[in-house]
């Protein structure tokens, strides 16, 4: 069998080719207004993606990395406080606690949801532990309604890493339903191109509620200051360029369509993997939207049982990818936080056995269907 059409993890062109000709006009008045730095467009993407998430303040900045490390410069925490993290996510979430000499400590994970596991994360938090950082991985939020309950009880901040879930929603037993990214003190997002919202380069978000924590996190990506060559704070250069809040502008109006394409893609593999005899889908939490960002699946935890399942489908035409292959706990940039293999199974058995379908939404419906037919010839 060979697919309809070469399928792609993530197609930019295609996704990109029916709005061309508003993204030329947006690089075209960009570049007439040569205003590069903190060009008009940056603040009207902060007000629109703003407005997108339900009125929280935007502060955005150059890359999701730097809006982690901003989020936690804002909480102004002593060097060693221990920041809780997921023992499963992408390295950069690790990565802006260290470069402040803040001490990452992992969290295993849930092994159906890939997120945070509440219940180690209430055993984990100490006098010591100075925020939780949650991730939405994959696109599905993390347990916010427990999370949140939790930080309020220990007095902590909760951050929210949302790189991979703009326009996520969560709704808590209350009823009331808010944005990922916008329940913690801060979220963050980032908007490198193979993102839901990917720019045309590097790019990044804060989300916060506060209004005074908002103009703290907007001097702090600006050198510290609010007035030019006036220092109130050690800040970063971490801005987001005035092209591509022009061209973010254009693609976040299509935002909400591009998801319910990947929800749509997401159901048809769901249903395909209904009983499989191996392969596990992607659990669902009823309380959280899945904007689907990927679509991981769990294999068996045998050697080598991946790389078959890899080249099968690839000798079928469908790529696929590892999020993540080797845990940060035993990345040796981390060695010197002295976790052993063991130490948080399931974040290692996900490591090992995590295999990302492509999801993009450009796919076509007779691509899924190929790669479901090819998914359920698989044993
Ligand atoms: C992409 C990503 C980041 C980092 O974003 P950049 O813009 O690449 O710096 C952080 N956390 C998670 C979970 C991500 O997926």
């Amino acid at each position: 069998m060979l697919p309809p059409q070469p399928i792609q993890l993530l197609d930019l062109r295609a996704q990109h080719a029916p709005i061309q000709p508003e993204l030329d006009a947006a690089v075209r008045t960009t570049f007439h207004e040569a205003a590069f730095i903190q060009g008009g467009a940056v603040q009207q993407f902060a007000a629109e993606l703003g407005q997108y998430v339900g009125g929280a303040h935007v502060v955005p900045c150059a890359n999701g990395t730097d809006a982690l490390q901003l989020a936690l410069m804002s909480l102004g925490l002593p060097r060693g406080t221990e920041i809780l993290v997921p023992a499963f996510t992408y390295v950069a979430t690790w990565e802006a606690a260290a470069v402040l000499g803040l001490v990452p400590v992992p969290v295993d994970v849930a092994p159906d949801t890939y997120n945070l596991d509440p219940a180690a994360v209430a055993a984990a938090v100490t006098s010591r532990t100075g925020a939780i950082l949650a991730v939405h991985l994959f696109g599905q939020c993390a347990d916010l309604e427990v999370l949140r309950l939790l930080a309020n009880q220990h007095n902590v901040p909760l951050l929210e890493d949302n790189a991979q879930a703009i326009g996520a929603t969560f709704t808590f037993s209350t009823g009331q339903v808010w944005a990922a990214g916008t329940v913690g003190e801060v979220g963050t997002t980032s908007f490198f191109p193979s993102k839901n919202l990917g720019g045309f380069g590097d790019g990044g978000a804060l989300f916060t509620r506060d209004a005074a924590r908002a103009h703290t996190l907007r001097q702090l990506a600006n050198h510290g200051q609010t007035r030019k060559y006036h220092h109130e704070l050690i800040g970063l250069n971490s801005r987001l360029d005035t092209l591509q809040a022009a061209l973010l502008r254009v693609k976040l109006p299509y935002l909400d369509a591009w998801t319910a394409a990947r929800q749509h893609i997401a159901t048809q593999y769901d249903a395909a993997l209904l009983g499989h005899p191996s392969l596990r889908p992607p659990g669902r939490d009823p309380r959280s939207t899945h904007v689907f960002h990927q679509y991981t699946v769990q294999g068996p935890d045998l050697p080598g049982q991946r790389e078959q399942l890899q080249q099968y489908l690839g000798a079928h035409g469908i790529p696929s990818a590892v999020y993540y292959p080797l845990p940060n706990h035993l990345q040796p940039a981390y060695a010197y936080l002295g976790h052993q293999l063991g130490e948080f199974p399931v974040a290692e058995r996900l490591s090992r056995t995590v295999l990302s379908l492509p999801m993009h939404p450009m796919l076509t419906m007779a691509q899924v269907a190929y790669i479901c037919q090819v998914l359920q010839a698989w044993a």
